[in-house]
């Protein structure tokens, strides 16, 4: 039993480098629980300790002169045996390194005193661990005499007795089961870790087999190996099923070892084994962290990857299909931002559901981010089905939805990839579907698109023109030209509007209608019209600087640059070019009156406080009823070039274009016509009271050097005679 116990801390030292996390801190604790047995190994437990007075006395060459009655209770040796002979009779044999320790000291004075550790060697022939604490004794003369030398027990090794009781604490307060079976594999010892894991006391176990803990979840070869490391052959690590009391199954990190007598015949198995179902549970956990969403439950990005690439390689081989869909839900950020986040996810909860409830169960669903779902359809017949399920999901979100009184109306759209016509891996299908979401969130005809390589190709432009225009914003590739506006009363240059030009340094000129909508919807938007603003400013100042009196020049504006805080940021450009408010008009698109908010009202009336003139552009294309033109501080109306193409010609151009101008009258705007090429439009226009004209008939933009010259030749507009 003694052998099977130190056998089992072997073990259990051994398996601290070689099992599992787990084991090993149930080995840490096993060596915290030795720390504990033997801080508690108090002197009290300990044999009666010698008399602390062994003293004996040496010369100064180390014979003995002295021998305590405490020296011969701790040596053995009567005073009469010793006295005269040499202190190295008590030296341990292999001890002795040429110094003797009772001499080897420092001798100057004051420091007379030392203190050391050696073994020393018994009557008996037994070695112990002893202190010496040795003295210089001084003659009357205050020269070194000889030595006074105390002699204490060091700590006493534990005897075989104290070993078995402090082992069989260890392993009795270990947090491991413990298990000992004899040759005939009956349980002859368990500790109480061993009743706590499984629920078993020593009563019910000793004499059973370890069969009581048997689950049924382990095959025969597995036993095999098993019973082979109980019958001897090595040590066995590894994790398996146990059974509690209770029933319940549990995962068990587990060491099992044969024991040899003397002769080499096995005398006992133990087993070591800790409850790891915490770490299961917690490993379990993790599992789900890494592949669900925590809010919706529903499987994430990550399962959906693993999941869709299994069903990409079976349909590889089998030459069938699935689809990815990608749903984005709209309204959501702007119902949490009215009602809250708790509404928010509690909407997109439910919408998991909704969906869910829509799916057959084979179907994946998963969320991907934000208001982003994907749908997984494993396997599909044709591609048209995979419309009707995006149908389907369109459908459930027709209804409102109530959320803690709530009634909530949110919006969505679909993209559509098919494989493995569309793509071959899974982050190549997201993103397909998301180019196919993007356009069908444009779409106005249809809330779920399937993915086609031309959208994916102006995706890609997108992209391209994206990085390319940043360049182009360092690398001085952008311009203004000015296109002069001239009246039709004089026919003299009255204004100018800057255009924005990009040459890129491989296709030439680009198109502002190419690039202003990818920085609007990229945000570049924002730093675009800040260059915009300070060169049409510096230009202005520039041509102050030469005297030229230069009519206002119109800077166009988009939608997102009309914040709270573009007054200041106009202001601040004026101020720096040393720019009149008056010298720059500002330029609107009716998609910001659509937005019509008092904020929006604010900030125009903040410009025209300022001394700025509003023009609303590309008049007529909007949406925007002269009504509600009232409540806005607009100067000037710009008749979109749409209307001015089918001047005089076309009636409806015409009445519309009448309309226009007399509205216009009414609310003392400015008109200005853009877009006319031709003299016949012109005169029409003119004869309607239009006030101004942009147009190629009297110049395309051109650069600010061309502008000036116009200026300066006093160029004017021709009226035809009539
Ligand atoms: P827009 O503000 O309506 O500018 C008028 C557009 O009509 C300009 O096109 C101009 O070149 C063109 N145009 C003028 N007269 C004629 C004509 O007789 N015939 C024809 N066919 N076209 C004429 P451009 O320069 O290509 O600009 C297109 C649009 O790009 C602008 O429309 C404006 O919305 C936007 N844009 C241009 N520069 C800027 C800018 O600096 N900032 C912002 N936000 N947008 C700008
Ligand atoms: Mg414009
Ligand atoms: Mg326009």
């Amino acid at each position: 039993m003694v052998n099977a116990i130190e056998r089992c801390l072997e073990l259990s030292r051994q398996a601290r480098g070689q099992q599992g996390e787990a084991l090993a801190q149930t080995l840490a604790e096993l060596d915290a629980v030795l720390q504990l047995a033997r801080s508690a190994i108090k002197p009290a437990d300990m044999p009666a300790m010698p008399d602390p007075g062994a003293t004996l006395e040496l010369d100064l060459t180390g014979y003995v002169t002295g021998w305590s009655a405490g020296a011969q209770a701790m040596f053995g040796y009567a005073a009469a045996e010793v006295i005269g002979q040499h202190v190295l009779f008590l030296y341990a044999e292999d001890d002795d390194d040429g110094n003797i320790a009772e001499l080897f000291f420092d001798h100057s004075p004051g420091e007379a005193a030392a203190r050391t550790e050696v073994r020393r060697r018994k009557k008996s022939g037994d070695i112990i661990w002893v202190h010496l604490d040795i003295n210089l004794r001084l003659d009357e003369g205050g020269d070194p005499s000889g030595m006074l030398v105390r002699v204490s027990e060091a700590q006493q090794a534990l005897s075989d007795q104290d070993k078995i009781n402090l082992h069989a604490r260890i392993i009795e307060d270990s947090e491991q089961g413990v298990l000992v079976t004899d040759a005939h594999e009956r349980i002859v010892s368990i500790n109480s870790s061993f009743t706590r894991i499984t629920g078993y006391t020593p009563a019910e176990s000793i004499g059973k087999t370890p069969d009581l803990l048997r689950s049924g979840v382990h095959d025969a070869e597995f036993r095999a190996k098993v019973r082979t490391a109980m019958q001897g052959g090595g040590p066995w690590r590894g994790e398996i099923v146990g059974k509690r009391k209770n029933g319940e199954l549990f995962p068990q990190s587990v060491t099992i070892s044969a024991v040899r007598d003397q002769s080499g015949k096995i005398s006992h198995t133990f087993s070591l084994f800790s409850d790891i179902s915490v770490h299961k549970d917690a490993e379990a956990r993790m599992q789900r962290m890494a592949n669900y969403d925590p809010l919706t439950g529903l499987p994430n990005l990550c399962l959906l990857t693993t999941l869709v690439g299994q069903a990409l390689t079976e349909t590889k081989r089998s030459g069938e299909h699935g689809a990815l869909l990608v749903v984005e839900i709209s309204r959501i950020g702007a119902i949490s931002d009215t009602l809250g986040h708790e509404i928010g996810n509690e909407l997109l909860c439910e919408i998991g559901r909704l969906f869910r409830a829509t799916l057959r169960e084979g179907d994946v669903l998963a969320r991907l981010d934000g208001y982003r779902f994907a749908v997984a359809l494993l396997h599909v017949e044709k591609r048209e089905h995979a419309g009707i399920v995006a149908e389907k999901l369109l459908a459930a979100l027709t209804s409102p939805i109530m959320i803690a009184a709530h009634s909530l109306q949110v919006g969505a759209h679909v993209g559509i990839t098919v494989y493995n016509e569309d793509g071959a891996d899974v982050p190549t299908l997201i993103r397909y579907a998301d180019v196919a979401v993007a356009r069908a969130a444009q779409s106005l005809e249809s809330n779920f698109l399937f993915y086609s390589e031309e959208m994916n190709q102006r995706a890609k432009e997108h992209l391209r023109i994206e990085s390319e225009l940043r360049q182009a914003l360092q690398n001085h590739e952008l311009q203004l030209y000015y296109q002069p506006k001239v009246s039709l009363r004089s026919g003299r240059i009255v204004g100018a509007e800057a255009l924005l030009r990009w040459r890129h340094p491989l296709r030439g000129m680009v198109s502002p209608g190419v690039f202003i909508p990818v920085a609007e919807e990229t945000g570049l938007i924002h730093d675009l019209g800040a260059w915009v603003l300070e060169e049409a400013c510096r230009q202005v100042s520039e041509w102050r600087g030469a005297n030229l009196s230069m009519p206002p020049i119109a800077v166009n504006l988009s939608a997102r640059q009309f914040d709270s805080e573009l007054p200041k940021r106009i202001a601040a450009v004026l101020q720096k070019h040393q720019v009149q408010p008056e010298q720059i008009n500002l330029e609107i698109t009716e998609s910001l009156l659509v937005r019509g908010t008092d904020k929006i009202i604010a900030i125009m009336n903040e410009l025209v406080a300022m001394g700025m003139a509003l023009a609303l552009d590309d008049f007529g294309t909007g949406y925007s009823s002269l009504a509600y033109l009232k409540k806005f501080p607009i100067s000037t109306l710009k008749i979109d070039r749409s209307f001015v193409i089918g001047l005089p010609y076309e009636e409806n151009d015409c009445a519309i274009a009448r309309a226009i101008v007399t509205m216009a009258q009414q609310l003392r705007q400015e008109i200005v016509a853009e877009g006319v090429e031709t003299a016949e439009q012109m005169s029409f226009l003119r004869e309607l009271g239009c006030d101004q004209l942009q147009g190629y008939l009297f110049s395309q933009p051109v650069p600010a050097e061309e502008f000036a010259g116009m200026l300066r030749e006093g160029k004017r507009l021709a009226f035809p005679n009539r």
